[in-house]
């Protein structure tokens, strides 16, 4: 039986008014390659994707979606066909209080109040069962410390941590230096890598879960 993965991947917009929204630089190249990645290996992907310019891979099961509430329910609703989860999606974490139905006006200082979106991926880890569920997460500071703080904090078995700073921008079609943490503490260290790279060891240490 082939492996069933879901795969998020991009970023969440969250409208502001009919034609402005909130939103972050997630080009969903690593989502992108992780689907193609396990789909060459024979598993069968959803992949549930935020706007992005790419074009998604042959022989997947295409979502599209746009905001935070949208992938919330695409995943909710694939989540229990699958094996795998993994969450690459850029989710925002805010979104207006508000929907506002008419355009803003310019006038001055413009204030506006955002409550928090849903962690989805905490909320669906809660019915983890035995499916293996791997979170992405970014961070500008302490990034190992923080991955694993959230692994632990959202109940998944693993997370590929990454970091931005003046040196190391991760967005786009760059090679990323990233590392998988683990709850227990355990970091496995990956080198400067392209995403197609990365895809391939973590689709790499899927298969050896898989088969243990
Ligand atoms: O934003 P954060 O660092 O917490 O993201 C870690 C993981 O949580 C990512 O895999 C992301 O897709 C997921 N996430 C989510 N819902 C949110 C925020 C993040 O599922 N509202």
């Amino acid at each position: 039986m082939p492996l069933k993965i879901l795969i998020t991947a991009g970023p969440t917009r969250e409208m502001l008014d009919p034609v402005r929204y909130l939103s972050n630089l997630s080009t969903g190249e690593m989502g992108y390659a992780l689907a193609a990645e396990a789909f060459r290996r024979k598993c069968k992907v959803t992949l549930v994707s935020g706007p992005t310019a790419l074009k998604p891979p042959k022989g997947v099961h295409f979502i599209p979606i746009i905001s935070a509430k949208e992938l919330k329910q695409a995943c909710e609703k694939q989540f229990k066909r699958h094996d795998i989860l993994i969450m690459t999606a850029a989710v925002c974490d805010y979104q207006p209080e508000k929907a506002l139905t008419r355009k803003i006006k310019r006038s001055g200082v413009l204030k506006m109040k955002f409550k928090q979106t849903p962690d989805i991926l905490k909320g669906l880890a809660k019915n983890k069962g035995k499916k293996i569920i791997l979170g992405f997460c970014l961070e500008t500071e302490n990034w190992i410390k923080r991955a694993i703080h959230k692994c632990r904090e959202k109940n998944i078995n693993g997370i590929v941590a990454n970091y931005i700073s003046r040196s190391h921008n991760p967005f786009g079609d760059r090679k990323v230096q990233t590392a998988l943490a683990f709850d227990s503490g355990a970091v496995i260290y990956y080198p400067k890598l392209s995403k197609p790279q990365l895809a391939k060891k973590i689709v790499d240490w899927i298969f050896l879960q898989k088969s243990e």
